[in-house]
């Protein structure tokens, strides 16, 4: 039950961008928090390294992170929104500490700030190597504190319909019954796209449900084939979500071997394994045709135990769990999808092409990871334009005219034929043989075939509309739309 017909504000997501985003609303604004699955459930849960900013200037400087993060992007990036993310970042950074986020602090009372690969500068804030479920933990504690703020878990939005003043929006319920809410605007926090391909790092809730109904509402969406995979992820037999090996293990001394135990990735660009997460897949994508293996590992064996268990206490008790210590063991590594760098398209302030339709974070394109995201920058995105997005429907309710909804039908019927079994792990192999790493061009019309017979069962089968149906129908548009750019050429 929700406990209020209508809202001003709806945030989908309870991540980093729509956790900040949502404490920056004064009390007289009423906000309604949703997410699909239980509160911590999301990518933001998951991150490791840290948190990328300038906060130390006799050490470190603004244009020196620009310029890393254009390195990274392959200089595609929006340098407007670049200057915006490094510029005003350490002030978001700053403010999560005061919210209570518990960052490694050194004994002068500064930040800890530790190297991650494509950094020239020791700046990603960190806590161990937890820090994602460090700040959502805390973000999420202040929050429930705030009495204009309603948070309904496990409570999936379907659909989005625009009305003149806002939007009415669908939503399955923790019991599987519909609710339709009124907001007049509507923050997609919704997170990424992981779960399209076969192996991601990402939790199951980065199905691209919010690009999807952006799309549906007629929102732009750029670069949704800008894909990042990490060259690190552990390479687990059977797990489809594959448990990360943070780039902070690299930047603390670890090294790539390949399957005869050689280092290599010097051979194919200098900057060997701290080179950018692309180019490091890329060498071993390479390197795994060279050795005709695609084992790969990191090396961290030379460091001290005691340091090693430490600093990353969750990836020693993980790979532990999978029968390797880290302190005497090679951990094997292959990489896997693991970020999104394109998404609903934004400007500065978080406004989509559709009007009082914001987003931020991971479902949104700002333009400040280019082509390819630099490490630990995407927190920092989801902070920066979060509390962007809520400044600008701040200042807008100070004109807008914003009339009650009046009578709308408050349930509607999602019963329907049950959907056969098969289609979403068919995206996922589709995807997955097309658009890994070194893409398969060749393969993209006939892919695209299928997924617009996929998309067309889906939306026309007549079947039962649940979190089931929902997801499936999301992977599809998605695929459908990285397959058109794929087709299109790389600049799509
Ligand atoms: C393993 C891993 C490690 C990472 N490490 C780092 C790092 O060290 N530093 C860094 O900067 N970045 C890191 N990242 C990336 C970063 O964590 C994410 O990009 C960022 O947290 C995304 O935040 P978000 O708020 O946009 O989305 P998420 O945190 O993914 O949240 C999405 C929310 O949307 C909700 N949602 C989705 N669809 C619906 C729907 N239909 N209805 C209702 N709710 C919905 C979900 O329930 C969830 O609450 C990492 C990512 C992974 C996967």
């Amino acid at each position: 039950m929700l406990m209020k017909k209508e809202y001003d504000v709806l945030i989908a997501g309870t991540g980093a961008a729509g956790l900040y985003g949502a404490l920056q609303f004064p009390d007289n604004v009423s906000v309604l928090m949703i997410s699909k699955r239980e509160l911590t459930l999301s990518n933001s849960s998951l991150a490791q390294g840290g948190v990328a900013a300038v906060l130390d200037l006799e050490n470190d400087d603004y244009s020196l992170h620009i310029q890393d993060t254009l390195t990274a992007g392959k200089n595609k990036n929006n340098i407007k929104a670049v200057e915006v993310l490094v510029k005003e970042g350490p002030g978001d950074v700053r403010r999560i500490k005061e919210l209570g986020v518990d960052f490694d602090m050194n004994s002068d009372g500064t930040m800890q700030k530790t190297l991650e690969a494509g950094h020239c500068r020791h700046r990603i804030v960190h806590h161990k190597d937890s820090t994602g479920k460090a700040i959502v933990d805390a973000l999420i504690a202040k929050v429930k504190e705030r009495p204009n703020i309603d948070i309904c878990e496990n409570t999936l939005m379907y659909k989005l319909d625009q009305t003149k003043d806002g939007f009415l929006a669908g939503l399955i319920m923790p019991d599987g019954n519909s609710q339709i809410v009124g907001a007049h605007y509507c923050l997609l926090a919704s997170g990424g796209i992981g779960r399209v391909y076969q192996y991601t790092t990402n939790s199951a809730i980065a199905t691209g449900d919010g690009i999807t109904l952006a799309y549906m509402l007629g929102a732009e969406i750029k670069h949704l084939s800008w894909i990042q995979f990490h060259p690190t992820a552990f390479a687990a037999e059977n797990d489809r979500e594959r448990f990360l090996i943070s780039e902070a293990v690299r930047g603390e001394g670890a090294v790539l071997l390949n399957c005869n135990g050689e280092r290599f990735a010097e051979k194919y660009d200098p900057r060997g394994h701290l080179a950018p997460r692309d180019v490091v897949s890329n060498a071993i994508m390479q390197e795994a045709k060279a050795t005709n293996s695609e084992k790969f590992y990191l090396d961290i064996t030379h460091k001290d135990p005691e340091f090693i268990k430490n600093r990353f206490p969750m990836i020693y008790k993980k790979c532990l769990e999978e029968n390797i210590d880290i302190t005497k063991q090679w951990i094997p590594v292959f990489p896997c999808q693991h970020y999104l760098m394109g998404g609903i398209d934004v400007d500065l302030h978080a406004r989509t092409t559709v009007d009082r339709l914001y987003a931020a974070g991971e479902c949104s394109h700002t333009g400040v990871h280019g082509a390819n995201r630099l490490a630990s920058n995407s927190l920092l995105e989801a902070l920066v334009f979060s509390r962007r997005a809520a400044e600008d429907i701040i200042e807008r309710m100070k004109t807008d005219e914003n009339l009650p909804f009046g009578d709308f039908p408050e349930h509607e019927d999602l019963s329907g034929k049950p959907m056969p079994h098969g289609h979403r792990t068919e995206i996922r192999k589709l995807i997955q043989d097309c658009h890994f790493v070194i893409p398969n061009h060749d393969l993209a019309p006939k892919s695209l075939e299928r997924i617009t017979e996929i998309i067309s069962d889906i939306i026309g089968g007549g079947y039962e509309i649940n979190r089931d149906f929902v997801e499936a129908r999301s992977l599809a548009i998605v695929a459908g739309i990285i397959l058109r750019e794929v087709i299109k050429g790389y600049d799509a």
